[in-house]
């Protein structure tokens, strides 16, 4: 038997049933976008949140990133801080907006970066951070969300990897990822804690003013009948927005299931020779379960054998892409750098069976023991 890296809830016979005669009844209304569906999910959504904040359904993660930065006003000339250690996305929308991205390294023990990394980055040029909860973690979000006030910077949250996650700051409040910044995106990817069948996002935050440009924003700029700014299409579907709005209703449920897996992972996991596991954090969203061996592909071809499949995120790094080169000088981020050769996903979603798991533990068990014979 073998395990896939992922199974999105949807494939599952009871889910597309039951969704299937939803489907019909929405093809046979006629009304296929920005419709009533859209709009209870939007609600939905806001409601996850506990301040008193909004959401904009768009089309994409990617299409938020860049409406975000520019509700922002960010333009030529002003830097962004935002981790080399992320998905290309988040420095596409910076270049988007004909900013300038900088690239801050990781720490070397921890996929995201430091607060104080991102603190000695900053010029006069600065005008924003964009933190990323890489994986489901917002650990570290409190404290860059603290220098970001401390020198007046806008905060963007891309809470794509950790919809549903939370975490605690220095005085020991819970904050919920997405409520940190001025404003955040979401992306509703598939393989995302809460995943469309198909590509979808949405922006978030509590400033009803940027909220209210990014609804025209995303619709060709308009309002009404004038068209008030250059806008774009970003629009979600009813049929998205149908899917992702059964699918809020189950995150909590869907979280679960993802934190019980990671725990057992790292429970029958630990020890295992150079395999060096991710932090268990409280509030993490665990929407990838990544470790680090020195041998990562000697380790993924020999789970692959015995028929688990794996992922590698982000190999090579945003800085040794050509899409980055063709503009900017090289640059070298160390710790990004080793945890790109090093990083491997283990499989986790929910819907996982037991059988599964038990599966990927003894697989990661068995080729580490003939690897380091
Ligand atoms: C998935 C992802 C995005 C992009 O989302 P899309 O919906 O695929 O455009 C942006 N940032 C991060 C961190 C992501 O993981």
């Amino acid at each position: 038997m073998s395990v896939p890296f992922f199974r999105s809830p949807w494939q599952t016979r009871e889910l597309a049933e039951q969704m299937g005669q939803r489907v019909t009844e929405l093809l046979q209304s006629g009304h296929y976008i920005l419709g009533p569906q859209v709009q209870q999910f939007e609600r939905a959504l806001a409601e996850h949140f506990s301040h008193d904040t909004q959401a904009v359904a768009v089309n994409s993660g990617t299409d938020a990133l860049v409406l975000a930065l520019q509700l922002l006003g960010l333009k030529a000339g002003d830097e962004v801080i935002v981790p080399a250690g992320t998905f290309i996305a988040c420095y596409e929308a910076i270049v988007r907006v004909a900013a300038t991205p900088v690239l801050v390294d990781s720490l070397a023990d921890d996929f995201l970066c430091s607060a104080e990394q991102i603190e000695r980055l900053i010029t006069p040029r600065t005008r924003a951070v964009l933190a990323v909860p890489l994986f489901g973690d917002s650990s570290a979000t409190p404290a860059i969300a603290q220098r970001c006030q401390k020198h007046d910077l806008a905060l963007i949250e891309d809470i794509a990897q950790a919809l549903g996650a939370h975490t605690r700051d220095t005085n020991g409040r819970c904050q919920q990822a997405g409520t940190m910044g001025d404003i955040s995106t979401a992306s509703f990817y598939p393989t995302k804690t809460l995943g469309a069948a198909g590509d979808a996002g949405a922006v978030i935050s509590s400033r009803a003013d940027l909220l209210e440009r990014a609804r025209a924003l995303r619709n060709h700029g308009r309002a009404g009948a004038f068209h008030s700014e250059v806008g774009f299409n970003s629009r979600m579907d009813e049929l998205q927005a149908m899917v992702l709005a059964e699918g809020i209703a189950r995150l909590e449920s869907w979280l679960q299931e993802r934190r019980s897996i990671a725990a057992q992972y790292l429970q029958h996991l630990a020890g295992v020779s150079d395999v060096t596991l991710p932090h268990q954090r409280e509030g993490h969203a665990w929407n990838y379960f990544v470790l680090r061996s020195h041998r990562r592909e000697a380790l993924k071809e020999a789970l692959a054998r015995r028929g688990i499949d794996t992922r590698i995120y982000y190999d090579p790094p945003i800085h040794q892409q050509p899409s980055y080169l063709q503009r900017y000088a090289p640059i070298v981020l160390p710790n990004v750098e080793s945890h790109s050769r090093q990083a491997l996903a283990l499989p986790l979603f929910p819907g996982m069976t037991a059988s599964e798991i038990e599966q990927v533990v003894e697989a990661v068990h068995a080729a580490s023991n003939t690897l380091c014979q």
